[in-house]
């Protein structure tokens, strides 16, 4: 008998035929792996500190946070994480989401709507760029990092409110925008800037205090940042940190944040430890910088094509999708698990192997990321 769900066994023989296929693979506690593909910057996801502090708040406060956040969803923890992240970051005030991706959505759609201009660059995160398809704004998508282009685009506009959205630092190249210019752009125009810090907290700036921070703008009136807890915080959770009148405005309207459970107070927990370790040791976010230096390193003395890291991701060319997952492949056999980029993560034809940097990473690590990248560059070449 026919279904109307049919197609999707066509729509897969298409995604397998394009190299497009995605799986699952569960992976134990302890793979035995170097791990170079999470997003655990600072080696905190695992810190016995960070993890008692988890238990702890799991068993003063539960499993779940119990309600949304204007029911019975905000702990105290809650508030004291929100004021201590705004406090780190140079912000007026904070408010936690679930998820950075729902942070995104909430600050997005929160501020902007119908009548209103978003400039977006071309290389945002999905979930930017979901939250400006949600706002019903009118959205212009500008070249990356093109400050030019997005000054022309707040000049042209007809709609008296616009908003520049961009990634502190970008998930796959790991390449910085250009904040100080973007924000003068705004200021010239009357715009505001929202700024995504999900890679930049933790690695940017002397202490790790994020890339908004390093670029002088942190208080910054025009300025709204968007963070992930789940990446250098080494917890889950999102946030979004700025002036104290948008935090309001965002309780009473971004409906990711008012119709979403609260975060569990685990990941609350987990997250403000990892905050107070980051505090007390803020040469970390130098330390993951160095080590990512270090592989990008090891990636070119094996002979390959690797972007140059300003913050913790170093990401190896290689073109096309079933490469990338071949490869990826024979990392993982030479002990070091790599991430694998392929579309829609990237655009079609770079396709590629990225490698993230942890603060822990040892010299023993790196001889195995060295290994690995060898042994790439031979499959590459044909030699393995
Ligand atoms: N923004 C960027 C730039 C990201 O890379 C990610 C996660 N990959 C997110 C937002 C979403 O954060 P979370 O995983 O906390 O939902």
């Amino acid at each position: 008998m026919s279904s109307p769900l049919d197609w999707l066994d066509e729509h897969a023989r298409k995604r397998e035929a394009a190299g497009l296929r995605r799986l699952l693979r569960p992976r134990e506690a302890r793979t035995g792996l170097v791990d170079i593909a999470g997003n655990d910057y600072l080696g905190l996801a695992r810190d016995p500190r960070v993890a008692a502090a988890a238990a702890e708040a799991a068993h003063t406060w539960g499993g779940g946070s119990t309600g949304s956040r204007l029911v019975t969803g905000t702990t105290r923890a809650h508030a004291e994480l929100e004021r201590d992240l705004a406090q780190f970051v140079g912000a007026e005030a904070g408010l936690v989401f679930s998820s950075g991706y729902l942070a995104n959505l909430g600050v997005i759609t929160a501020l902007a709507g119908r009548g209103d201009l978003i400039v977006s660059d071309a290389l945002n995160h999905a979930s930017l760029i979901d939250g400006c398809r949600l706002s019903r704004a009118r959205v212009q998508i500008v070249g990356h990092c093109a400050v030019d282009e997005v000054a022309r685009a707040l000049a042209e506009r007809t709609e008296e409110r616009a908003y520049v959205v961009t990634d502190a630092v970008f998930s796959v190249d790991g390449d910085v925008a250009p904040l100080a210019d973007l924000a003068e752009a705004c200021r010239a125009h009357g715009a505001a800037l929202i700024v995504d810090e999900a890679h930049g907290v933790g690695v940017f700036g002397d202490g790790g205090q994020g890339a908004v921070h390093a670029a002088g703008l942190a208080g910054a009136p025009e300025v709204v940042m968007t963070a992930t807890l789940s990446k250098s915080l080494g917890a889950q959770g999102g946030a979004a940190l700025g002036g104290r009148a948008v935090m309001e405005h965002l309780v009473d309207t971004a409906r990711p944040f008012i119709f979403d459970t609260g975060l569990a107070p685990a990941s609350v927990g987990a997250a403000a430890e990892a905050l107070r370790v980051l505090r007390a040791q803020p040469e970390l976010a130098q330390r993951v910088r160095d080590r990512a230096r270090a592989l990008h390193e090891l990636a070119l003395a094996a002979g390959l094509t690797a972007t140059v890291p300003v913050g913790a991701v170093t990401s190896v060319l290689v073109g096309d999708p079933d490469s990338a997952v071949e490869l990826a492949g024979v990392c993982a056999e030479h002990g070091a698990a790599v991430g694998c980029f392929r579309p829609p993560s990237v655009p079609d034809g770079v396709s590629r192997l990225r490698l993230t940097a942890r603060a822990d990473l040892t010299d023993s690590d790196l001889k195995v990321a060295a290994g690995a990248l060898h042994a790439v560059a031979a499959r590459v070449g044909g030699t393995a």
